[in-house]
């Protein structure tokens, strides 16, 4: 496998071409976003953490049956995926209230939901990720009704094989981010998985361990992602 040219330089990773059509190489770097890219830092290991991190997920969900675009690690911060024709639209699964549920409904952090919500967002930083609904995706072509319903069935898969994964490491899985894409007609799980698209709190002290410690400025963010990612077992 050849890394060619830069394809896309995203907030947080690069993505790479390479000499098989249907291969990229995701590059995971240092650089940190919040509130749709206005602020961004670089925080020395994020990259490499993340790539480890995501590589571990989507090899745990593969395994759980859901269609993944990993292929294999390349080195600390990079990762061969499937080329996937992204959709643009964000899915987010919610086990407790947090984040912008708290703010457009006024209801309280913590609350658990029963059962788990799904939410979708247009991924338009521009427009700052709108909230939409199931008929304005199918309405606007960004995905076909059965592929919406795939992508929902697998989204609460997600959700159930990670509840179950982060309470075995004593973390509550908050809520979380995912994105899919289209791969030679399949709908199949991109982007990725890991401490920037999710919320984890411990389950004891409800301490943060996910980017909610850089959007809110508290500090050790990588030191809790580290430390998710040793309760886990990933080897850093
Ligand atoms: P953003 O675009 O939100 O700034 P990133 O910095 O994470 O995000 O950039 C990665 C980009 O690569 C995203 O736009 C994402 O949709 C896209 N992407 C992720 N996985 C794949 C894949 N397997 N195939 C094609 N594109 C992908
Ligand atoms: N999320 C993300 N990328 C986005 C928006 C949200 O990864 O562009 C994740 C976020 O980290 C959280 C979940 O999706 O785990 C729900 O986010 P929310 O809608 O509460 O928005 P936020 O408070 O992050 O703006």
């Amino acid at each position: 496998m050849e890394k060619r040219e830069e394809l896309y330089r995203g907030k947080a990773k690069s993505v790479y071409k390479t000499d098989d059509a249907d291969r990229l190489v995701l590059l995971f770097r240092n650089d940190t976003s919040a509130f749709d890219g206005k602020r961004i830092e670089q925080l020395d290991r994020k990259g490499m953490v993340n790539n480890k991190f995501n590589a571990f997920i989507m090899q745990k969900l593969e395994a759980a049956g859901v269609p993944t675009q990993f292929d294999r690690l390349l080195g600390d911060n990079e990762c061969l995926v499937k080329k996937l024709d992204m959709i643009p639209v964000e899915c987010v699964v919610r086990n407790y209230a947090a984040g912008s549920l708290v703010k457009r409904l006024g209801v309280e952090e913590g609350k658990q939901l029963v059962p788990s919500t799904f939410e979708l967002f247009l991924k338009n930083d521009a427009m700052g990720d709108p909230f939409i609904n199931e008929s304005h995706v199918i309405a606007f072509g960004w995905a076909t009704a059965e592929q919406l319903a795939t992508m929902k069935q697998l989204s609460l898969k997600v959700n159930e094989v990670l509840s179950q994964l982060f309470d075995d490491a004593g973390l509550l899985l908050v809520d979380f981010k995912l994105e899919f894409g289209v791969f030679h007609g399949q709908i199949v799980l991109g982007d990725e998985f890991s401490p920037d698209g999710c919320r984890l709190w411990d389950k004891e002290t409800r301490k943060k361990m996910d980017k909610d410690r850089f959007r809110q400025g508290l500090g050790g963010v990588i030191e809790a992602y580290e430390e998710v990612a040793q309760r886990l077992g990933v080897s850093l």
